[in-house]
């Protein structure tokens, strides 16, 4: 594996039911760049890191727990993920690791297809990485985040950070928003049945967004086209993050159909 100079890696634990290998060695081939792209285990952040120069991994993704934890070992970050305090992508060029989050612009541009988010409120559900992440990226466009968390000091934390309102989750039939926002794993397969909010509060929004996109109808999303609500599943969000790491990674234009054609391939098959 030494000096193998086209590789690339998703990091996170677990890692064997990503869809990020799929999407990513799809559009690696279809842009016929000689490289591939692989899931790696690891416990911590560090070995993320010592793995990277190592193999000479060219560009990295970074999920879930590690992704606030590498920051620490990298040479340099963008002002994005600091603001985020969270990074999903590493570029290693020249031996210098570089960070950057793409987790918030692919949200915006998700999102963007459905709903303006200038001027109008979002209620986000969760205070991890992908709550910052939406908050980030509906304050850069002129939304109002309003957060919604199970941990309160956790979500007073993120608000108090990003001057945003908080709530507790258990409050969420007092909250009237344009949108409501799914940043939680609650409904994410197997545990298919579980929604994070009862059914009957999804009438105070115009649109429900759930960051999951496996499955990519969740219960939540059922529950909110029975009351009314425009749906948007997690799937664009994870094709434009992904294609914003090909992007920075090789400086090129990634397949966009392409990558959504497969990834759907293998939800509907599973
Ligand atoms: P995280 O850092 O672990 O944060 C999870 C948040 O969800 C925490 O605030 C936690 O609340 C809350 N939570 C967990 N289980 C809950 C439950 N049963 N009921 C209510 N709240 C619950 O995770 P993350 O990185 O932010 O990721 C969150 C979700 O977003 C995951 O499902 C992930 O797959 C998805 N995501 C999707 C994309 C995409 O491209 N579509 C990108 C990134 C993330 P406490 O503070 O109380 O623990």
């Amino acid at each position: 594996m030494k000096n193998n100079k086209n590789i690339y890696a998703l990091f996170g634990n677990p890692v064997e039911h990503s869809l990020s290998p799929v999407m990513h060695n799809a559009a690696l081939k279809e842009m016929k760049i000689d490289a591939r792209y692989i899931a790696i285990r690891v416990e911590n952040a560090r070995e993320i890191t010592r793995k990277i120069k190592e193999m000479n991994i060219r560009g990295a993704s970074i999920t879930i727990p590690h992704k606030t934890a590498v920051m620490d070992y990298l040479d340099e970050v963008s002002e994005s993920s600091m603001m985020i305090g969270a990074v999903n992508t590493l570029t290693f060029t020249d031996g210098r690791l570089e960070g950057d989050n793409t987790d918030w612009t692919g949200f915006t541009l998700a999102l963007k297809e459905s709903i303006e988010i200038e001027g109008k409120t979002f209620a986000i559900l969760g205070a991890g990485g992908a709550a910052r992440a939406a908050v980030f990226g509906i304050l850069q466009e002129g939304g109002t985040p309003v957060i919604l968390n199970r941990t309160v000091t956790k979500g007073e934390k993120l608000a108090k950070e990003f001057g945003c309102d908080f709530h507790p989750i258990s409050e969420v039939e007092k909250i009237k928003a344009d949108c409501l926002i799914n940043s939680t794993p609650a409904g994410m397969f197997p545990d298919m049945e579980i929604s994070p909010v009862r059914a009957e509060t999804l009438s105070n929004f115009g649109c429900v967004m759930d960051m999951i996109y496996n499955p990519l109808k969740t219960r939540l999303l059922k529950d909110a086209q029975e009351a009314g609500c425009s749906v948007i599943s997690g799937l664009p969000m994870f094709i434009y993050q992904g294609a914003e790491q090909i992007r920075i990674w090789t400086g090129l234009r990634p397949p966009l159909d392409l990558m959504k054609q497969v990834v759907l391939e293998e939800l509907t098959n599973e």
